[in-house]
């Protein structure tokens, strides 16, 4: 049995803390936040799905998309890097990360993944019995001829990758989605039944109590300050104050000096911090090109169950998903980089109820829907790092960018096996860091 430290409990860190203690480990979380899933993992839309991995216009390197040997900028993308060459250097890289001769490997691997990730999903469902606000497919609305002929050519593809999809009528979209309006303007549709959307942060409370019940110990409102790698890795950390998690510099600076001596060592520490573990690796000297994606998303009851979404719709042109949450819709979209967190613009909410009115009007109360900015912690190859870093001791556990909550369960796994020096289901090594040097 092996002592691991869990720094962040977003998806990414419930899922690997329940991994890990599902093996025998004994786990130790660390939180700054006073909850699981209280940051990039909160009010994501929700999409579980392996089909978006591949070529198409939801090839996972946002803000590019690449066709035919060309690039382009996706159509909800705002860039906004100003001055800051990271931005800028995250952004060139991303561009070399879409030539097709490099996004075939990327595509293979993160094809793997994604559907290692939904079976190890639906393993820890069943064998736990959580119930959770979940829908199971995904209809991909088009609205342009090219865009249906492109789904066309794009099953076979699919088919390859063993994704069931089927390209629909009208008639037969309004068949899968009741709810869609008459006169919308839908040339067709891509309908992949496997996809699956389900509330994330509901589903990583539910499992932090599975995990409790192992044996897993969550600090909640508790900051890591320092990593300290080593054979026996140790960290020292800080309890911040539990209401807000927010303390001001000088409480900080106290705090940090009282638990200067405060060392606690681990066999091994997994850094799942999302884009909030940039301190950290800079400590441990490691450089990763991490930056903060946002994106958006609005929350609203349904006033009338039957108007709404059955499960998930994404508009194809517009680049906006809807989902269904239990008795509540949830819309996502928009790509923005360069931004500062707490800054909201208004104008990216703008598309996120256009798209809601267009294809499920009068559905929800949106009076009181609630909106939320998120940051997606992304790398410029649209591919998350898994496994040993160069700091000994030191495991990661970041950048699944806008497919965290889909690729959580199986990395979790896979380094959970790597962490206990077993030999994982599917190799780590595309994802390893020494990929971005
Ligand atoms: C609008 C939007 C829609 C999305 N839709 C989808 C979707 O449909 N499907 C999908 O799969 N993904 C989606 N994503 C992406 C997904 O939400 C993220 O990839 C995922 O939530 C990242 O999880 P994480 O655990 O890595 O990070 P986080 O959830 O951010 O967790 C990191 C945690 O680490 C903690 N932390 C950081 N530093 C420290 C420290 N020093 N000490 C202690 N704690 C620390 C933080 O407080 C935080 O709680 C979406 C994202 C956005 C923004």
């Amino acid at each position: 049995m092996m002592r691991v430290a869990v720094i962040g409990a977003g998806i990414a860190g419930v899922t690997a803390a329940h991994a890990l203690a599902s093996q025998g480990h004994h786990v130790t979380v660390y939180e700054r936040r006073s909850s699981v899933a209280a940051e990039a993992s909160f009010a994501q839309l929700g999409l579980v799905a392996p089909s978006l991995t591949g070529p198409g216009p939801f090839d996972g390197a946002p803000p590019l998309t690449e066709r035919g040997g060309r690039w382009g900028l996706r159509p909800e993308a705002h860039l906004r890097p100003g001055w800051d060459t990271a931005a800028w250097r995250w952004l060139w890289q991303a561009r070399q990360a879409v030539a097709p001769s490099r996004r075939a490997a990327a595509h293979k691997s993160l094809g793997e993944l994604a559907r290692y990730g939904q079976q190890h999903l639906r393993k820890v469902v069943v064998g736990h019995k959580l119930d959770y606000e979940r829908a199971e497919g995904h209809l991909v609305l088009l609205s342009r001829s090219s865009q249906l002929s492109e789904a066309q050519q794009s099953l076979l593809e699919l088919k390859a990758r063993g994704i069931e999809a089927r390209v629909l009528d009208p008639t037969a979209c309004r068949v899968i989605e009741p709810a869609l309006p008459l006169n919308a303007n839908i040339a067709g549709g891509l309908y992949l039944p496997n996809d699956e959307v389900g509330n994330c942060r509901q589903f990583a409370h539910l499992l932090k109590e599975v995990a409790e019940r192992m044996g897993v110990e969550f600090r909640f409102s508790t900051e890591v300050i320092e990593v300290m790698p080593g054979e026996r890795p140790s960290l020292r950390s800080i309890t911040l104050q539990s209401t807000t998690a927010f303390m001001s510099s000088r409480h900080v600076a106290a705090a940090r000096e009282a638990a200067r001596d405060a060392r606690e060592a681990y066999d091994a520490v997994l850094l799942c911090a999302g884009v909030q573990a940039a301190p950290l690796l800079q400590q441990l000297g490691l450089r990763l090109p991490l930056l903060p994606v946002y994106g958006y998303s609005i929350t609203a009851s349904l006033r009338d169950l039957d108007r709404g979404p059955r499960a998930a719709v994404t508009d194809a042109q517009h680049g906006v998903s809807i989902a269904r949450l239990g008795q509540r819709v949830r819309v996502a979209g928009g790509i923005e980089i360069g931004t500062a967190a707490h800054e909201h613009h208004e104008a990216r909410l703008r598309p996120l109820y256009q798209a809601l009115d267009r294809w499920f009007p009068g559905s929800a109360q949106k009076n009181h829907a609630q909106a939320w900015k998120g940051a997606t912690p992304a790398l410029p190859d649209g591919m998350p790092v898994l496994g040993q870093s160069d700091a000994p001791g030191v495991w990661l556990n970041l950048g699944h960018g806008t497919q965290g909550w889909a690729l959580s369960c199986g990395a979790a796994r896979l380094l959970a096996d790597r962490i206990a020096g077993r030999e994982p289901d599917l190799p780590l090594a595309a994802f390893e860091l020494r990929r971005l040097r």
